[in-house]
């Protein structure tokens, strides 16, 4: 069993975008500018937001945070949406999902400029993503390409399981690695919560991907020898062992899984930097596709 190790392979894209941004420093050109809106105070999304303006000043993005208490009305955000689209000097921007319950999720989505539209949320860049056109793709799936691509695993001709079918991780995967792309190719099955004989589906599977939300879903008896395999999940679990006392799981029970497996991603440091490296690239491209 070999890890795919999210860690080193983000660190290698982050090393690769730095120079990019070292050139074009170099040249008196402009840097990408990223700026990221959090509503509320929820204690995950504010990990995820500061770890994000964390990967900009390593690599040497210009970044920003907007914080709103959660209070904020749906006009206000939208009015700031409208700002940053205008704001020439931004070229990307993340609203954090989710939002409170008074907000609506689509409309705040779809007011921002595809253009910079970082996330790949956007219906447009769904759509171009769907038809394998240039686009954002969600940071998420796109991560978890990255890091097969990087780690040289087939795709192609392979049986993959997708477990889950979010907007922004299951559903826009299993069409990614559907595409007549590299990597894609697949035959996919995306299950959710209604799929008959799961085990059996899980089981015929070369790549199993777990994007559900239920630490330890995934057991041993479910997977072939030899998978491939790339857990998403991130849960607190309570543990009085850790500083703060919770620890993050993942959807695998990863120690009676990993010794029937070719790849493994661990929980934490697997999909989770890979996530971040790829709103990093997707912040170059917009700056780059806006001509700065
Ligand atoms: P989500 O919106 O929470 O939805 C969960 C999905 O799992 C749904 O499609 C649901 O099916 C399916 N599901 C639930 N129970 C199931 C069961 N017993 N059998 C089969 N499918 C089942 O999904 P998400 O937002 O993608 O999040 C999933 C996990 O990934 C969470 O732990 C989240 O924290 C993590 N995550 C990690 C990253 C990262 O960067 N590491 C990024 C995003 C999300 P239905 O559609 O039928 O309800």
């Amino acid at each position: 069993m070999q890890l795919l190790d999210g860690k080193v392979t983000a660190q290698k894209i982050r090393e690769e975008l730095k120079n990019e941004v070292d050139t074009r420093k170099s040249k008196n050109e402009k840097t990408p500018h990223l700026v990221a809106v959090l509503v509320g105070d929820d204690g995950g999304s504010l990990t995820y937001v500061n770890a994000k303006v964390k990967a900009c000043d390593q690599i040497g993005f210009d970044s920003s945070l907007i914080k709103y208490d959660d209070s904020v009305s749906e006009e206000e955000l939208l009015s700031k949406v409208q700002e940053l689209n205008n704001d020439d000097d931004i070229d990307g921007f993340i609203v954090q999902l989710p939002l409170p319950k008074h907000i609506n999720e689509l409309k705040v989505t779809q007011a921002i400029d595809p253009l910079k539209d970082v996330d790949g949320f956007h219906p447009e860049n769904l759509g171009k993503m769907v038809l394998n056109l240039p686009s954002f793709l969600p940071a998420t799936p796109a991560g978890i390409l990255q890091l097969l691509k990087r780690n040289n695993i087939e795709t192609s001709g392979k049986d993959c399981i997708v477990i889950g079918r979010s907007n922004i991780v299951g559903m826009p995967l299993s069409i990614m690695l559907a595409r007549n792309a590299d990597p894609g190719n697949c035959t996919v099955t995306l299950a959710h919560s209604r799929t008959k004989n799961l085990k059996e589906k899980v089981l015929n599977a070369d790549i199993i991907i777990a994007a559900i939300g239920r630490p330890g879903f995934v057991t041993a008896d479910m997977v072939k020898e030899g998978a491939v395999i790339v857990d998403v999940g991130t849960t607190r679990v309570a543990d009085a062992s850790k500083k703060n006392g919770w620890a993050l799981k993942g959807d695998v029970a990863f120690d009676e899984v990993a010794p029937k497996c070719s790849y493994i991603t661990p929980v934490p440091g697997g999909v989770g930097p890979m996530t971040i490296a790829s709103l990093m690239i997707n912040t170059l491209q917009s700056m780059e596709l806006r001509g700065k």
